[in-house]
């Protein structure tokens, strides 16, 4: 197959395009390079099924080459990279996903939203179910990224009823691994980071604000299990253990053996206080569950960032 994935020089996207191509498929690589870098496909290039084509989904894309599938991951996804300029993160949600979304209606290709657990805000129902409908500030310094997306899924909702595109929606929880970038943003990256330089590990707010953990190759697992599946429906994928930032930045310092103190410091507008997927759909209709423990993916998270720092 020829396989589009937008957003694949960035974190998740680079390591999906790797897992895509060791599965013998044709990748296009679209990607502005806003938080993506070539250095995260740099190994992938070498390959003659890998195609690496720089564009902005902003403006439209035709493609000479057919494409059966299309997985739409082009988005900032770190806090400070989407309100860096909070216009365009809307903009990739809705030009570009039309975009995205006319090209799969042209090529009748079948078509994957990276969507986001922010689709559920700082959620009054825990674990959050697909079937809860969120809450959301739609005026704040979040809602660039958590409306953008609810309007992604919005279009893609109307792609599916009006000219019978065939969708899958993944809502996308906290997920961390290699290739993050230094300058990330996220606290996974930014604890190891400040853990490996002994510098004071930077807890937002009292430390019990809670995120569930997923290791990215379970998370690429998951996404190719919905493209492959015949659920045409938002599916949470993520992993279930959840942890407080405060047990997090503990974890870290024991791993590293750092001498890094932790420290406490505002919290963020909006912040969501507590996030956890319910996955049961996940695992009932792309028989997916993650299989990798936070311990594990700290671990080769760490060993990568220390040929970093
Ligand atoms: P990332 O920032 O590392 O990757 C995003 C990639 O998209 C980068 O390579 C960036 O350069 C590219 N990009 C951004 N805007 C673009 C545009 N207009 N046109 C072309 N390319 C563009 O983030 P990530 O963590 O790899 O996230 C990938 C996708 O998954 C995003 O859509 C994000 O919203 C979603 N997601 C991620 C998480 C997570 O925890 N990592 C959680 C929920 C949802
Ligand atoms: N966070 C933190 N210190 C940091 C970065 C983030 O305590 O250096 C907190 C942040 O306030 C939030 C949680 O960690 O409560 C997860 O933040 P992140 O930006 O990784 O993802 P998101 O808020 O989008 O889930």
């Amino acid at each position: 197959m020829n396989i589009l994935v937008t957003g694949g020089a960035g974190f998740i996207g680079s390591h999906l395009c790797e897992f895509l191509l060791n599965k013998g498929e044709k990748v296009i690589c679209v990607d502005n390079f806003f938080t993506g870098s070539k250095e995260n496909v740099k190994e992938l290039i070498k390959n003659d099924k890998f195609t690496l084509l720089p564009h902005d989904i902003i403006n439209s894309l035709y493609l000479n080459k057919h494409v059966d599938q299309v997985y739409n991951l082009a988005c900032p996804a770190s806090p400070i990279h989407y309100q860096h300029n909070g216009i365009r993160t809307i903009k990739a949600n809705t030009l570009g996903v039309t975009n995205m979304l006319g090209l799969a209606k042209l090529h009748q290709a079948r078509i994957l939203q990276a969507s986001t657990s922010e689709v559920y805000g700082d959620p009054l129902e825990h674990p959050q179910e697909e079937h809860y409908w969120g809450h959301v500030n739609c005026f704040g310094p979040r809602s660039c990224y958590d409306e953008g997306k609810r309007a992604a899924e919005a279009f893609f909702f109307q792609y599916q009823q009006q000219h019978d595109v065939d969708i899958r929606i993944a809502r996308i929880f906290n997920t961390y691994g290699p290739k993050m970038a230094i300058n990330d943003g996220r606290v996974v990256s930014n604890f190891i980071i400040q853990a490996l330089k002994d510098k004071d590990i930077t807890i937002y707010g009292d430390g019990t604000r809670t995120r569930s953990f997923c290791y990215v190759d379970d998370l690429v697992l998951g996404l190719y299990r919905l493209m492959e599946c015949s659920y045409r429906k938002p599916l949470n994928l993520g992993n279930p253990g959840e942890f407080t930032m405060k047990e997090l930045a503990e974890k870290v310092i024991e791993k590293t053996g750092s001498k890094s103190k932790i420290t406490y410091h505002k919290i963020p507008q909006d912040d969501p206080q507590k996030r956890q997927p319910d996955i049961l759909k996940a695992r009932l209709w792309c028989l997916w569950q993650p299989k990798v423990s936070l311990d594990e993916g700290l671990d080769k998270t760490i060993e990568y960032f220390k040929g970093k720092v």
